[in-house]
């Protein structure tokens, strides 16, 4: 189960940015182009370049319900699980509203270099899914919870975790 925590996104959207001749490049997407706004600046500023800061949060309420033995950007193959518990193998991924494109907060990408973004964006989802694949096909329970269910309620989200341990 995992209630309302499961958010794997369809490969639709990666198909539509195809659609519109975007091709994926094995991950690859050049240099980051530069800040050329104090907008963009803020922007970046404000989500990070990880989800560092929600996974800290996250961590300290597992360990609130009393949940221990998880670690924090495990490896897993290929894959890099910002929470997981090895023993039970459950992997909890936290995902950046912003740098995952959460539909529910619905931000929208900056205003300059805006294909830049939305390459990004598609990439960072289709991998997204795939790692959730590669996880569940070696035994894995996947849980992903949003920056905004984290902020909203992190006692409930650990609480969640709590059950599938
Ligand atoms: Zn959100």
């Amino acid at each position: 189960m995992g209630g309302g925590a499961l958010h794997v996104k369809s490969s639709r959207n990666v198909m539509s940015h195809k659609r519109k001749g975007f091709k994926p490049s094995a991950g690859s997407l050049g240099p980051s182009p530069p800040p050329s706004s104090r907008a963009v600046r803020n922007v970046m500023r404000a989500n990070g370049g990880r989800d560092t800061g929600i996974e800290l949060k996250f961590a300290r309420a597992l360990r609130r319900q009393a949940l221990y033995g998880f670690k924090k950007d495990y490896k897993v193959g290929k894959a890099k699980v910002d929470v997981a518990f090895p023993k039970q193998r459950v992997a909890v991924f936290v995902h950046g509203c912003f740098w995952h494109q959460c539909p529910v907060c619905d931000l929208s990408p900056p205003k300059t270099h805006t294909d830049f973004w939305n390459r990004k964006f598609a990439l960072n989802k289709a991998r997204d899914a795939r790692v959730r694949l590669e996880l569940e096909a070696s035994g894995w329970k996947v849980a992903e919870f949003w920056e905004h269910e984290i902020n909203g309620n992190v006692d409930d989200c650990a609480r969640i975790i709590g059950l599938l341990l």
